[in-house]
């Protein structure tokens, strides 16, 4: 980057917020993304961004917005780079902004039930601020401590307790953001509001590229008084699938539900392998009566679809490791190239969607395993997480399968009536398939929109919106 700039930058936030060291602007090249770990694994040169800027306030965040506005310098927001889709991947032209030091509970309201907090904030001592005053956020991805509330909001997360307590759609309040022309906004000022579209939800999903977010307000809930377990047994996907859909239907919202394929009970719950069959784990939250009932409930539709009864062990070993992060280097140096895919569909859909894409893995050579689970349940339907893994000793070709996996995911899971992104983002990686999503004119709506956000299109360039 231009000395120029980066001195203009330093005279505008401070010296100290403008860093320029190799070792910084090393680890802040990319997000978790597997093929961009793969890249700096085999030696490719790392794209370095300019220069990485630590705003310690909105304010400051506000200057470089309008620096970078003035001067035409694109400009990536980093949370706490757990993203998995390429949604950060800068070159050195790019002014890297790192939200981490922009890190403090704004507030916690126990009254309203709404607790503020800067961007930055790490996911799980957002939870443990408010674990303290017996409440909970109720939104518990896998990456909790490597991600940032922020981070959240600009991806659409889901929590693993999500069939009940919702996505991040449902827990946001309001949302704080500085916008490319450098204005400060809050959107969202009542619990529900009819003035106009829900400006939130420009934001929501944006991964960046409509402005960079401050602050966030989530929405809170008394820590469950009871928790409990059940699980089963299925004879095939879709007779699990088909208990899940009665359960949420009949109006019972266990907050988990997760249902492996015999693979991955096989490769994840050894000790609990029957056959062929697949395993439903479900874990009850709530008022001790409610639960009850709702145990009776879930073990009635069970037996009704020919689901068997599994040892409820099964859910405390879950609980356990749910938060494992996978190390990319460890599988490369085993030649395995792996990653996770998460799609939704109907319940009319989700079996072909299902049977379609493990079918279509299992063409490419050297993949050795193509499986699934479910993880989040709604009233109309089903999200499906597929993993795949391949061998192979030759880097360069680890890339080539790992492409030709993803493209087999997205076309099949589209092919079948499924939506290609239930809560990872898109980012560079998905951008290629959002028309199979939202139709040539719903893309051009989308790119019309950014256009009208950011006309100078500083804000993320390259990212999510196709080209
Ligand atoms: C092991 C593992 C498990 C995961 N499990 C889950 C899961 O269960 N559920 C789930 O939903 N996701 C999961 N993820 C994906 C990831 O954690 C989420 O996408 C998370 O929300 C990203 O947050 P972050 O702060 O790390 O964002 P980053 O990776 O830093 O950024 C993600 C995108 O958002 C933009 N962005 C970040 N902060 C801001 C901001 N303040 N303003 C504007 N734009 C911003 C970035 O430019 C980028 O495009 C997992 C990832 C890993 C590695």
């Amino acid at each position: 980057m231009d000395t120029k700039l980066i001195a203009g930058l330093q005279d505008r936030i401070g010296s100290p917020k403008v860093l320029t060291d190799e070792e910084t602007l090393r680890t802040r090249a990319h997000d978790y993304w597997v093929v961009a770990n793969l890249r700096a694994w085999r030696g490719d040169a790392l794209s370095l961004p300019g220069c990485v800027v630590r705003p310690g306030s909105v304010e400051d965040v506000q200057k470089t917005v309008q620096f970078a506005n003035e001067h035409k310098v694109p400009l990536i927001p980093f949370g706490l780079g757990s993203g998995v889709c390429a949604g950060i991947a800068p070159d050195a032209n790019v002014i890297l902004l790192d939200m981490s030091a922009l890190n403090k509970t704004r507030f916690i309201d126990e009254t309203n039930l709404l607790a503020g907090f800067d961007a930055g904030m790490n996911g799980l001592e957002a939870e443990e601020a408010v674990a303290v005053q017996n409440l909970t956020i109720g939104h518990w991805p896998q990456s909790i401590a490597l991600s940032s509330v922020g981070g959240w909001v600009s991806t659409r997360a889901s929590g693993q307790f999500s069939t009940a307590y919702g996505n991040i759609e449902d827990i946001v309040y309001d949302i704080e953001a500085v916008l490319p022309n450098g204005d400060l906004v809050t959107l969202g000022k009542a619990p529900r509001a009819a003035a106009g579209p829900d400006l939130r939800h420009l934001l929501m999903g944006a991964e960046g590229t409509m402005g960079v977010i401050t602050g966030v307000t989530l929405s809170l809930r008394q820590a469950p008084e009871k928790r409990s377990f059940s699980a089963f047994y299925a004879s095939s996907m879709q007779a699990g699938f088909d208990m899940q859909r009665q359960l949420v239907q009949s109006d019972w919202r266990p907050p988990v539900m997760r249902q492996y394929d015999h693979p991955e009970v096989d490769r994840l719950f050894k000790e609990h392998v029957r056959g062929t069959d697949a395993l439903l784990l479900i874990v009850h939250e709530g008022p001790a009566n409610r639960l009850d009932l709702e145990r009776d409930a879930t073990e009635r539709i069970a037996a009704k679809c020919g689901l068997a009864k599994a040892n409820t062990m099964v859910c405390g070993q879950w609980l356990e490791r749910r938060n494992h992060v996978p190390n990319w280097q460890e599988l490369f140096e085993q030649t395995i190239i792996a990653d996770t895919v998460e799609v939704s569909a109907k319940w009319t859909d989700i079996g072909a969607v299902y049977d379609a894409t493990v079918a279509s893995l299992k063409e490419v050579p050297s993949v050795v395993n193509a499986s699934a689970h479910s993880s989040h349940v709604y009233q109309t339907g089903i999200n499906l997480y597929f993993t795949f893994a391949a061998l192979n000793d030759d880097p360069q070709e680890m890339e080539k399968i790992y492409f030709e996996c993803w493209d087999r995911v997205m076309k099949a899971t589209a092919k079948h009536g499924g939506g290609i992104a239930h809560h990872h983002g898109a980012g560079r990686l998905r951008k290629p398939y959002l028309p199979l999503d939202l139709g040539d004119s719903g893309v051009q709506l989308l790119r019309t929109v950014k256009n009208a956000v950011d006309p100078a299109g500083i804000m993320n360039p390259g990212n999510l919106v196709p080209d």
